[in-house]
């Protein structure tokens, strides 16, 4: 049977942001666990690589230098310099795969997020919120890769990064983290469903078809019944 709908095929860009120790990274692996349509973009840094980095898989490494020529080069959809190093998106890879109907999700920085708001407003923004300040402070502390001077630096920030939540189209609490893994996938889902996605709306001539069906049937014992 024809399908009543024709909707666009394309991909969604999904930012997803929120300070330091919201737990962004622990709910995007566990989003690709249950969502095999997405892609996420792997970010070039200039920061040192810390002891439970994957290099090329958890960003790409390089000096300071190296970035700066690759911001010459205009690889970039988006950078931004975050505490002291640059981060940045590599755009090759992301119009490819939102052609072919993959979701692509690009875990930023706030900076960078407001500059692929500007590029392509129609992007989807999450923000991940630490469900109470003792906790992110909890959370910064427990995951030992920084020295104190570094974790109160990224306390700080995160702090400050807590209000730009209103510049975002949804805001995820992470108090569970299944449960927030839930909560970032309905959002996928729901965008899904847009009708701003529909392209067609095929009604042909099935109300005529329908109507010859009718006529044949014998609905005399039909008022009865009812
Ligand atoms: P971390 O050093 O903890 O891995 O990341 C620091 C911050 O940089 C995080 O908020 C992370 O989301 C952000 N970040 C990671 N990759 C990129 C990127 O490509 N662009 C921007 N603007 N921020 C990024």
């Amino acid at each position: 049977m024809d399908n009543i709908l024709r909707t666009k095929e394309k991909g969604n860009l999904i930012v997803i942001s929120g300070p330091s120790g919201a737990g962004k990274g622990t709910i995007i692996s566990k989003l690709k666990e249950i969502n095999n349509n997405i892609w996420v973009s792997i970010s070039m840094t200039s920061r040192p690589v810390r002891s439970n980095d994957v290099p090329n898989e958890t960003y790409f490494f390089v000096s300071k230098e190296e970035f700066e020529e690759r911001i010459n080069k205009g690889i970039f959809l988006e950078y931004a310099e975050y505490n002291g190093n640059y981060y940045g998106t590599p755009k090759d890879k992301i119009l490819d795969k939102l052609n072919n109907g993959i979701d692509v999700i690009l875990e930023i920085e706030i900076q960078g997020a407001l500059k692929v708001k500007k590029l392509i407003p129609d992007a989807i923004f999450i923000f991940i919120m630490p469900p109470s300040l003792g906790e992110l402070r909890n959370r910064l502390v427990k995951r030992g890769t920084d020295s104190a001077d570094k974790i109160i630096s990224r306390f700080k920030t995160s702090y400050k990064e807590i209000n730009e939540v209103t510049k975002y189209n949804y805001v995820v609490v992470n108090d569970e983290v299944d449960k927030a893994v839930a909560k970032v996938n309905a959002i996928l889902i729901s965008e899904r469903c847009r009708v701003d996605r529909i392209e067609d709306i095929y009604l042909s001539n099935l109300e005529e078809e329908l109507h010859e069906f009718l006529v044949d049937k014998d609905f005399s014992n039909m008022d009865r019944n009812m």
